[in-house]
């Protein structure tokens, strides 16, 4: 079922936007060679809890899931695509990239976001591909006006990528950007490919968070035996950048 958030919803979700991203570009900063990923987790969760709201992602056992999610932060460097759990052994290394997604309850209700981020230089293939991916991401949220359809975006997202000349990634399909506010994960579930016109309506008073996930190879995944690590089938790196956004009868509204 999809929700449509009410004024007064809007407006804590619009500021617990805000509080997300000034913590998660903090997170970014942290993010060098010799930093575990436990690290960059402990520190967004110090900062959550610093300005009194709830890292959104520790305890969540989403469906089908045995145990829940042990940290408030995913972090998944290189060919591991979303909803890596930190690990105090996992050390970045210069060249890594490193997504790092957070969601944020702020008076109650959700926000979500992640950004790529490279690790000290990185190779030109791989400043390319969170490039796109980031890129992906505002396309999506172009396609996202009052009117248009959960495929629109969908189609959007993967017309742009099908573009990019001399580039083949890989559009993770099993995983998409979904509603969030009264939950973390709500309907609609948006995928990153989809037909124009597809799909659930984009009605004023929905908030989703929109996520492109690409691969610099093949789209396809595997999960890690500890029931949350995705990666590429092929090894290859992958990058993924994610906002929440309000749809309105005109341009989508970043809430992130
Ligand atoms: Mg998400």
């Amino acid at each position: 079922m999809i929700i449509i958030k009410t004024k007064e919803e809007i407006e804590i979700l619009r500021e617990g936007g805000k509080r997300l991203a000034t913590i998660l570009y903090k997170v970014k900063e942290m993010v060098k060679p010799g930093v575990s990923t436990k690290d960059l987790d402990l520190y967004a969760e110090k900062l959550i809890r610093g300005i009194g709201d709830v890292p959104a992602f520790l305890n969540y056992r989403p469906a089908g899931a045995n145990t829940p999610f042990p940290a408030s932060l995913c972090v998944s460097v290189n060919e591991e695509v979303v909803h890596g759990i930190p690990s105090e052994e996992k050390i970045l290394k210069e060249g890594d990239i490193v997504s790092i997604d957070l969601g944020l309850k702020h008076r109650g209700l959700f926000t979500d976001m992640a950004i790529t981020v490279g690790v000290g230089a990185v190779s030109p293939a791989s400043q390319k591909l969170m490039d796109v991916t980031e890129k992906a991401l505002q396309v999506g949220i172009d396609a996202a006006m009052g009117g248009n359809t959960v495929g629109d975006i969908g189609h959007a997202v993967e017309s742009f990528v099908r573009g990019q000349k001399g580039l083949t990634y890989g559009i993770v399909e099993v995983l998409s950007g979904h509603g969030v506010g009264k939950a973390i994960h709500e309907d609609p579930y948006i995928p990153n490919f989809g037909k124009a016109g597809k799909g659930a309506k984009l009605v004023p008073g929905m908030v989703v968070a929109l996520e492109p996930m690409l691969n610099n190879g093949t789209k396809n995944v595997t999960l890690d035996e500890d029931g949350y690590t995705f990666r590429t089938a092929d090894g290859k790196k992958s990058a993924h950048f994610e906002k929440t956004i309000l749809i309105t009868e005109g341009e989508a509204e970043v809430f992130t």
